[in-house]
């Protein structure tokens, strides 16, 4: 693991923030998750673009693109491994104790460059076990869950819930009982040949992956349709499958004890996470590793 720390690239074990960062203390600041395929970094400027706005929703000035493109580059080079995880933070800064962000006088960008793994490649090639958890998605009013700041205890709530319940993860709904999305990727439920996903204003993130996989929808002349889905609207489904940077595209084998009556991993899921992984492949910007050595 390596880390880009205070204008430094270090051992992911060595770095450190202090204890008064209000990244830390409060989980006041934002994110992106990030993956580097076969040497390149997979939709760097969309990540960028998405930590632009979620940094303008609670008013945290960023270090300039240029910047923060240069900082994961520099990180995943120095990794040195061509497929990676890249997380990307913005804290607002070590300030005082109290929530109030004026005493945070500038931000603190720091990058880690790992290997990630959401689900076990057993479960990856299975399908995953979902449940509808009672903890539900907060409204855009509350804290916008467009918003990838590092509040994400709603999230960790969901996840805890599900896996005390013996499933992979858990299925969140908004206040209306509407499908926002699992605890770390979109949702996503075919039926008659048609991917159907929820809108990100039914309390989702509004995932590289998802606006990715549209794309590559219109490229397979697969119908892809945003709308309000309900549980019932999965269970009656063809395929389900969970779509993010960490989780790729996974089957969803089950939710609440109810198989999804399609071949699980289904052909349309398939397709999607073929096509996905082979664009993530070819498409991306390049970190330009040495050449390995042949001696
Ligand atoms: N929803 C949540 C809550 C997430 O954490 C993620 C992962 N970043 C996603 C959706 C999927 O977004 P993306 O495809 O941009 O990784």
């Amino acid at each position: 693991m390596k880390a880009w720390i205070d204008g430094a690239i270090v051992e992911g074990t060595e770095a450190r923030i202090p204890v008064l960062d209000h990244g830390f203390l409060y989980g006041d600041g934002v994110f992106e998750g990030l993956r580097v395929y076969a040497g390149r970094v997979f939709r760097l400027d969309d990540h960028l673009r998405r930590l632009g706005t979620s940094a303008r929703a609670i008013g945290l000035r960023l270090p300039g693109t240029d910047a923060l493109r240069e900082i994961v580059l520099a990180t995943a080079r120095a990794h040195g491994a061509p497929d990676a995880y890249v997380r990307l933070i913005v804290t607002r800064g070590t300030g005082s104790l109290g929530v109030d962000p004026e005493s945070c006088r500038a931000p603190r960008t720091v990058c880690i460059v790992d290997d990630v793994t959401l689900f076990d490649a057993e479960k990856e090639a299975a399908g995953l076990d979902l449940v509808t958890v009672s903890v539900r998605r907060p409204a855009q009013d509350v804290l916008d869950p467009r918003v990838k700041s590092l509040n994400y205890l709603n999230s960790v709530l969901a996840r805890r819930e599900a896996r005390l319940r013996g499933a992979d993860d858990g299925l969140i709904l908004n206040a209306a009982g509407n499908v926002a999305e699992a605890s770390g990727a979109n949702v996503f439920a075919v039926r008659d040949g048609a991917v159907l996903t929820p809108p990100a204003t039914d309390g989702s993130l509004e995932g590289v992956t998802q606006r990715t996989l549209l794309e590559l929808g219109r490229d397979l002349a697969l119908p892809f349709a945003e709308r309000s889905l309900g549980r019932t609207d999965l269970l009656g489904a063809d395929e389900v499958f969970l779509a993010g940077t960490g989780a790729r595209v996974v089957a969803v084998r089950s939710l609440d004890g109810e198989t999804i009556p399609g071949a699980t991993p289904g052909p349309v899921t398939l397709r999607l996470r073929e096509a996905y992984l082979d664009r993530a492949r070819r498409q991306g910007t390049p970190l330009r590793l040495p050449e390995p050595r042949v001696d």
